[in-house]
This record gives C-alpha cells, structure tokens and sequence, in this order.
C-alpha cells in the first residue's frame, strides 16, 4: 500500500511543479523556466521516490526483494520520463538525437471520428514495429537511437517475455515477473513511441497499419461504447517492420482448443502453476477416493519437441523436490507425469545422442514416453492415440493436458498476405534475404516465427546430397534408391551449411512412404517430388528466439547503414546470414543437454550449470538477469513457492 503512495506522491510533485498541460512555452524565458522546474521537481520526485524504495525494501532479507524493490524505484523513475499525451510533446531536434524520455512530435488528428497518427519530426523516416518479442525488442535495442527514424512500436502485450524459462515460471521455479521486461523501458530511453494495441490489417498502397487498442479501464458497456470512438487508429509508416510471431496450431485435432491449456505466454504459466497446485491441494482433502486422486494428479503433455520435454522436467522437480517435502508422501505414487510425440524419440529434432540420452533420462525417471504415437482426439478427461499407421487405437485419461505441439501463421499475417499476390507460402511471410516481404515494394519486413526467407539454394543441396549418397550421374540415373534413414542420414550433412535442410529431415518420417507408394527405398524423382512438397509448407530456418533476435540486430544494423536512404534500404544487398549457437535443454533433476557447434556435445549435470547459467546471464536487461539468478538461488536454498495465491 505504501509504494502506491509514493508513486502518486511522485507524481503529485511534478504536478504542483507548475506543468502546463497543454506543454511548454514555444520559446524564451518562459519555457527555460518551465524546462528548469520540470527538471528539478523531476529530480527531487526520482529521489524522493528511489529514498522510500530503499527504505521499504530494507526490511526483507532476501537477495530478491531488495532487486525487486530497487527495480520498482528504477520504473518509478521511468515512469517520469514516459511521455505523456496530457503533457508535452516535445520536439527532438533530428541532429543531437533522441534524449531520454524525449519523444518525437506526432500529431493526433480526429478524422470523422477515426484517429491518425502520423510522426510529424523533419528528415525522418517513419518505422511502424509490430510485436514486443524476441525480433521486435532486439530490432528496437539494436537500432541507433540518433539516426533518421522516427519509431512506433505497437503490441497488445506491454513487456518482452523471455520465453525459454517459461517452463520454470509455470512451476515457480523462476517468478514470473522475473522474465518479463517492460517495453517501455527500451522505448522511452530511445527517444520511441508505443501504443497498446492490435495491428488489424495494412493498407499497403496507402502505407497504413489499422491498429485496435482497448481501454480496461472502462467498467460498463456505455463507457465501453464511447471508447469505440479512439480504439481504432491507422498508423502511417515509410517502413512496417512486423515481428508478430506465431499462435499455437491444433492441426485440427478435434477437441484440442475444448480440453487442452497451450503453452506460450505469461498466462499460461501462470494458470499451469495454480492449477498443478489445485490439483495437490484437492487430493490431500480428507475422504477423496483413490481414483479421483489419480485422475487429479496425471499430467499429459503433448509434443516432445524443446518446449514440451522442459515443462514435463520442471513438472518433475517441482513433484519429487517440493511436493514430496510439504505434502503427504502417499501422493507420489498416484502422480503421473506423461509425454506423448509422434516421433520414436524425445527431442526428435537435436543430435541423435542427446534424443537418445533424453529419452532414456525421462524413461528412468518415471516420465512415461508415449512415443510414436498420434493424437487423434483429446475429450474431456483423455487424449485419443493411435500407432503412426492409425492402428492401436487407445485412450490415455488425464487430469491436466497440455499442448506444446506446432505453430501457425499470426491472424494478421494471413491477411497480409493475401494483399500480396506474389506471396506464395501460405504458412509465413516469404521474404527476401534482406528480410523484405516479397511484393512489397521494400516497404514492409517480417521476422522471427511469422516469417521464412526463401531459400532456393537450399533445396538444390539437398537433390546434390541425395545424389552423392546414392552415387547418381549428373543424368539422375542412381546405383542405388536410398532408404529412409539414408535420405536423413544425406540431408544431415547439409545442416551447418543450410539449416532448413534440418525442417526437411524433420518431417521425413511422417511423409516417407507417401512419395514411395510405401516402398522403404526412394527413388532419385521421387525425392525431388518430395522435397519440393515438404518445402512449400515449411520455413527456412527454425522458429527459435536465436533466429529471430539475429534478424531483429541484423535488421536494425541494416537500417542504421541505409541512414534512412529510401533506394538502399529498398535495394541494399547486405544479405542477413543466420549463426547457428548452439541448442540447450533442461532435462530434470539439475540435468540438461546441449548441442554446441564445434564442441563436443555436454550432457547431464555439467550441461545443467552451463543452461543455468546461459539462462540467467542472457535476460535482456541487467535487472531481469539479478532477479532470475536470485530466483535460482532461492528455489536451490528454499524451494519453490507453492502457495496458490491467485
Ligand atoms: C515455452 C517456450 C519456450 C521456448 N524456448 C525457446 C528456447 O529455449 N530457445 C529458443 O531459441 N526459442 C525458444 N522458444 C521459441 C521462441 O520463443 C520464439 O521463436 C520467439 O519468441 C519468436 O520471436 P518473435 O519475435 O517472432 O515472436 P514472439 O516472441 O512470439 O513475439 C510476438 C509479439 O507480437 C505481438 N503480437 C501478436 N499479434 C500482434 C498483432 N496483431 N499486432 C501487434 N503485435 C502483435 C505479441 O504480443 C508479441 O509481443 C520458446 C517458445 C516457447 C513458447
């Protein structure tokens, strides 16, 4: 209660510092004089504020509540320089560059009731971004704050979520608040704009992006209906760079969206954390009968790809390091913790040994693998699954399923690409090496998991590949058709080189007999007939956070390089090169994997220390990297937090 106080307080000081709301002065001694008193009242309401976080954090203990309470005197603060529509708009003169909490001019004009908003700072070129992600903030971070961009950042999601310990935060192991970044942050120290909103559709001739906000703090329809008036604005730009990423894909399983939780943002975590923790207060309850407490407590996780196999190891610890400890022992041997993959390993996707040692780790570890297996139905209570070939039909019941299979195009994206006729991959943004989106004259680029950048080269290694493994003449006639491990075997060598070969290899077992007429041998035609359908509906490098922060810098070198020079940014050359670094997963029981090029491959505890701390040390601010490794060290000394407090 005392830090909200404070904050008003705060703000109250500036308040009574005498701030025009209509903004400064246009000229002379008057605005000087405004300027000067902003500043001190700025300066005395920081510390003010800073003092009294100080104060209040002294009395916790722990690592973590003194970051924690440091970090809110360091918004607070922030919060002081994030521009304010009721107050002024300043003007950054294009040649000293953005200033802190400076933002460029933009003019808001009420067009028959429909707002546009369009940045009005001389010589600069206008850069609408989409998204607050992985490619969006490193896009944002990486790009000169002093060169000719005028930037607006627009996502319905006010921070950055460090999605690789999200499996941690569904447990407690992390909090969540510890991965999460607000995006103001970077924005307001750059000089940049942000509105929460939705991007809705682009008008490419016109160079618009028609964005919906919404005001939450409207209670009643009425005041919900007056709102209508502004949630919708277009937002003019010279440049769109969207970085909207991807939505989960049911591959229309039936019932997927009815019975299954998805697993990709803050909320998700959050709701598997109380609910795993319902589940054990609910079994511990005098009287319950021994099946309802199994079905409570069998968690099924859907897809044994990086992020299905972490939540079922984080699943792990939390039941056999802190429920075992504060809850009856009995409970244990009614858990069950299962994995369901069409693939016959966990982590089908990474080096053979470390799929192997996975499964096997998961296997001794009481993780059931249900592998090879298809979802065919999930009901109220059960997941449907078939063997591959559909026989074997079975029912697994569960109490909590979670689906962390696929992804799919972004609703926006699917639009924008039907105003693109040159637009033919229907599954992402196809752009060019530059990350332009094709058919758009320069004027729009896409990365991260919304986006594929063509690849053609690609397609012809893996045809020169296939025929060295099957010693074809350059005619196509071949010693021998290769078998089905030996066109994966090929497409392996092309890996380091072009890692969509890797996209390839991956659905090979699912489409291998349907190019051979259910040979196990393919021909040399017939694997050309293949590749060329598996790549239509697939992307060029894998949808991971490491793809889309390198697009994100990239682009935003290539930006600073052009300096806003409208014939280089649209016809510039420097092509974007992907740096494959390596791929690292938890495992359970302080035990990872990692696959690191040109090292050999680590696995087990030794891998653990390493994802530790590869985790901590990569957060995108110094604060997130203090609270995260602060968290690290109280779950290790005390545990996880299992109350359920919301
Ligand atoms: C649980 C989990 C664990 C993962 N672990 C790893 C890992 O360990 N290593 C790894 O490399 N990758 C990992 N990934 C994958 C990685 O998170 C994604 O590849 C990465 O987030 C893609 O970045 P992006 O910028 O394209 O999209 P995102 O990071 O998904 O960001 C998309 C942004 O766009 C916003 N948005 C959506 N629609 C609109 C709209 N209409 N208008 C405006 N904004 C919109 C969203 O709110 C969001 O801010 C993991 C993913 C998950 C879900």
């Amino acid at each position: 209660m005392a830090t909200r106080w404070r904050i008003h307080d705060a703000r109250g000081t500036l308040a009574h510092a005498g701030f025009s709301r209509g903004g400064l002065p246009r000229r002379g001694k008057a605005r000087r004089g405004v300027a000067r008193r902003r500043a001190r009242a700025t300066r005395t309401a920081t510390r003010d504020a800073r003092l009294e976080f100080v104060a209040l954090a002294m009395p916790f203990a722990s690592v973590q509540a003194c970051a924690r309470a440091l970090s809110v005197a360091v918004r607070c603060k922030t919060a002081s320089l994030v521009p304010r529509r009721s107050r002024a708009a300043v003007t950054a003169p294009a040649t000293t560059g953005a200033r802190r909490g400076v933002m460029t001019e933009a003019v808001i004009a009420d067009d028959v009731g429909e707002a546009r908003v369009t940045a009005a700072a001389a010589g600069k070129r206008r850069v609408v971004v989409l998204g607050s992600g992985w490619g969006a903030i490193s896009f944002v971070k990486s790009l000169d704050a002093s060169g000719p961009y005028d930037v607006t950042l627009v996502s319905p999601r006010n921070y950055f979520l460090y999605t690789p310990l999200l499996p941690g935060a569904a447990t407690g192991a992390v909090e969540d608040r510890s991965i999460v970044e607000p995006i103001r942050r970077p924005i307001s120290s750059k000089g940049y704009r942000y509105f929460e909103a939705n991007a809705l559709s682009v008008d490419v001739a016109k160079r618009t992006v028609r964005c919906r906000g919404s005001d939450h703090t409207f209670q009643d329809e009425e005041d919900l209906a007056k709102s209508q008036a502004w949630k919708e604005f277009d937002l003019e730009y010279d440049y769109l760079v969207t970085a909207v990423g991807a939505v989960p894909n049911t591959f229309g399983v039936p019932g997927v969206q009815e019975n299954c939780m998805f697993f990709k943002e803050i909320n998700d975590a959050a709701r598997f954390r109380r609910e795993v923790n319902e589940r054990f207060e609910c079994a511990t309850l005098p009287g319950v009968p021994k099946e309802r407490i199994q079905q409570l407590l069998r968690f099924v996780v859907i897809g044994a790809g990086p992020t299905g196999v972490e939540l079922a190891a984080e699943l792990y610890d939390y039941v056999y390091q802190d429920v075992a400890k504060t809850f009856p022992r009995r409970l244990l041997e009614d858990v069950s913790i299962e994995i369901i993959d069409l693939q016959e390993k966990i982590l089908s996707a990474y080096d053979r040994r470390i799929a192997e040692y996975a499964t096997d780790f998961f296997q001794r570890a009481n993780i059931k693998c249900l592998l090879g297996a298809a979802v065919k139905e999930v009901k109220d209570g059960a997941v449907v699954i078939s063997d591959r070939d559909g026989s074997n039909v079975r029912e697994v019941p569960f109490g909590l399923a979670v689906w962390c299979t696929g992804i799919k195009l972004n609703p926006f994206c699917e639009k924008l690409i039907e105003s693109l006729p040159q637009q033919e991959n229907k599954r992402s943004l196809l752009t060019d090496k530059n990350l332009r989106v094709k058919g758009s004259d320069g004027t729009i680029f896409a990365l991260g998991d919304c986006a594929t950048i063509e690849r053609p080269r690609s397609l012809a290694k893996a045809e020169e590949l296939y025929r060295e493994a099957a010693r074809c003449t350059p005619e196509g006639d071949c010693e021998i058709d290769l078998s089905k491990d030996g066109v994966k075997k090929a497409l392996k060598y092309g890996f380091d080189e072009f890692p969509h070969l890797e996209e390839i290899y991956n659905r090979v077992d699912d489409v291998f007999t349907t190019f051979t007429g259910g040979s196990d041998r393919m021909s040399f035609p017939e694997f050309r007939v293949m590749l060329e359908d598996v790549d239509k509906g697939l992307r060029a490098l894998p949808a991971t956070a490491q793809v889309a922060k390198q697009e994100g810098q990239y682009l935003a070198q290539y930006f600073n390089t052009c300096a806003g020079d409208e014939d280089k940014i649209k016809q510039g050359d420097a092509r974007f090169d992907y740096v494959h670094k390596g791929s690292l997963a938890y495992i359970g029981k302080d035990a990872a994997v990692a696959d690191i090029p040109g090292f050999a491959i680590v696995k087990g505890f030794a891998a653990g220390l390493i994802w530790k701390s590869f985790e901590t040390v990569s957060q995108v601010s110094p604060r997130n990297v203090l609270l995260v490794a602060a968290d690290m060290i109280r779950t290790k000394i005390f545990g996880r937090d299992i109350s359920r407090i919301n």
